[in-house]
């Protein structure tokens, strides 16, 4: 969905002007940042100067604005910039998780590793449907597989916290994509994202079970590369 800016304006809002470029590389198209960017406009895009040169306004990095616009573009073009070398969020992430549901209850046992709380039980359903505009082939329908997906966490202050944060990436639409499985190797279908999950409750065949002491670690670590952190739950 178009948000009202054009990708330069997107782009633009999280740059400084860079007037005398430094001696250094676009690590983007390779070029030198003092030459003009490597990158051929796509057809039908309007053009952006191939010389003009901008910093990231948090990470500092510095790329061509025409190179930021083509990665832009490539995008699923949420108004939200993620500096290619730093992974440095500029505004809100999303993704292309197709609709569905997502539900969690308490259940009364505990899991291997956690002995001392109870399980939240988190049941993802998504059915299948057709391809939006965002993905791979727009207007294909796409698979589901393997719904209602149950995945365990710890009801513990840092699973509950984890649990949080899910919600926080469910409502961005970024626990599922649709894609290639590299699991089953079919296309067209709906996958988990960037941020792992456990959907075995007392033993571990897949690996994706527990106990795994690192794993609430993991995926805070993997949720704040989405930008999803505590300061997401205060707005
Ligand atoms: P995928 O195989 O492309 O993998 C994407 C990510 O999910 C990877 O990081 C991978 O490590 C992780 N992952 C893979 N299997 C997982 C599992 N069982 N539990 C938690 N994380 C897992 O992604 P996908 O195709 O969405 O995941 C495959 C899993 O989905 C299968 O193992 C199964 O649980 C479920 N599935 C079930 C059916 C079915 O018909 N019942 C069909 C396809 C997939
Ligand atoms: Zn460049
Ligand atoms: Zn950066």
């Amino acid at each position: 969905a178009r948000k009202g800016k054009t990708p330069e304006e997107v782009v633009r809002k999280y740059l400084q002007k860079v007037r005398n470029p430094p001696e250094e590389d676009c690590t983007i198209c390779m070029e030198p940042l003092a030459s003009p960017s490597g990158y051929k406009s796509a057809q039908g895009q309007p053009p952006v100067k191939p010389d003009l040169v901008g910093k990231l306004t948090k990470c500092g990095h510095i790329y061509h604005l025409h190179c930021l616009v083509a990665m832009y573009n490539n995008g699923n073009k949420d108004g939200s910039l993620q500096c290619p070398t730093c992974k440095t969020i500029y505004g809100v992430k999303t993704g292309t998780q197709p609709p569905g549901k997502m539900e969690y209850h308490i259940i009364p046992h505990s899991l291997p590793g956690h002995p001392d709380c109870r399980t939240i039980r988190i049941i993802y359903n998504i059915p299948p449907g057709i391809q939006g505009p965002e993905h791979p082939n727009p207007g294909k329908p796409f698979t589901a597989r393997g719904f209602p997906r149950h995945c365990y966490l710890p009801d513990s202050e840092k699973g509950r916290k984890v649990l949080k944060l899910l919600l926080v990436a469910w409502d961005r639409r970024l626990i599922f994509t649709i894609g290639t499985s590299s699991t089953t190797g079919e296309s067209d279908t709906v996958i988990w994202n960037e941020v792992h999950h456990k959907t075995e409750f007392g033993s571990n065949l897949t690996g994706h079970g527990f106990p795994d002491p690192n794993y609430l670690d993991n995926v805070l670590a993997e949720l704040t590369a989405q930008g999803i952190t505590e300061e997401s739950l205060r707005d």
